[in-house]
């Protein structure tokens, strides 16, 4: 059977660091469908069609995966979508609380629901999507954080706002 997983998140903006994780889980899965979160208690810098459009152009060339967008609770869109296993990238320690605590309470709403956790890059183990907006709002290099195809969207963004 064809194995499908999803890489949910808020992705404001895509970083090298998710586009490590998406291309590892494309090479380990069947299909891969990134989530885009839309109602994050935050308000997101990027709307939600230029943070789909920046995944596009991030990982868009590879061929199993596919980008969405998700309003609610991810355990109740997995169900509405057949989907049973979340893979998530884990950073460092402090990521590992809050991710342990969600992977429980996503077990607890919908039973079928694995999470798998793919441990970061060394490289990007200190990269967030925070960390390159403070960056790029205070005119920063952001060059060395986030995939060169879509570098200049991000700062144009800045300019603009
Ligand atoms: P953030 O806003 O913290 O950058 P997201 O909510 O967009 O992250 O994260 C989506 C997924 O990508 C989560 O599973 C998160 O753990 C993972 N992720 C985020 N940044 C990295 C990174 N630098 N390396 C590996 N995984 C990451």
């Amino acid at each position: 059977m064809k194995k499908t997983v999803i890489c949910p998140g808020s992705f404001d903006p895509v970083t090298l660091g998710h586009q490590d994780i998406i291309t590892r889980a494309s090479k380990m899965f069947d299909r891969v469908v990134v989530a885009v979160l839309v109602n994050s208690s935050k308000t997101p810098t990027f709307t939600t069609e230029e943070r789909i459009e920046l995944l596009r152009e991030a990982v868009g060339d590879l061929d199993n995966v596919e980008i969405v967008s998700f309003d609610g609770l991810l355990a109740e869109y997995c169900k509405s979508c057949g989907i049973n296993t979340i893979v998530k990238g884990l950073r460092v320690v402090s990521d590992f609380e809050y991710e342990f605590q969600m992977a429980i309470v996503n077990k607890k709403l919908n039973p079928t629901l694995e999470t798998i956790f793919l441990t970061a890059d060394a490289d990007s183990t200190f990269l967030s999507s925070s960390m390159v907006r403070e960056i790029c709002s205070m005119g920063g290099d952001i060059s060395n954080f986030v995939p060169a195809c879509v570098h200049d969207r991000i700062v144009a963004k800045y300019r603009k706002s």
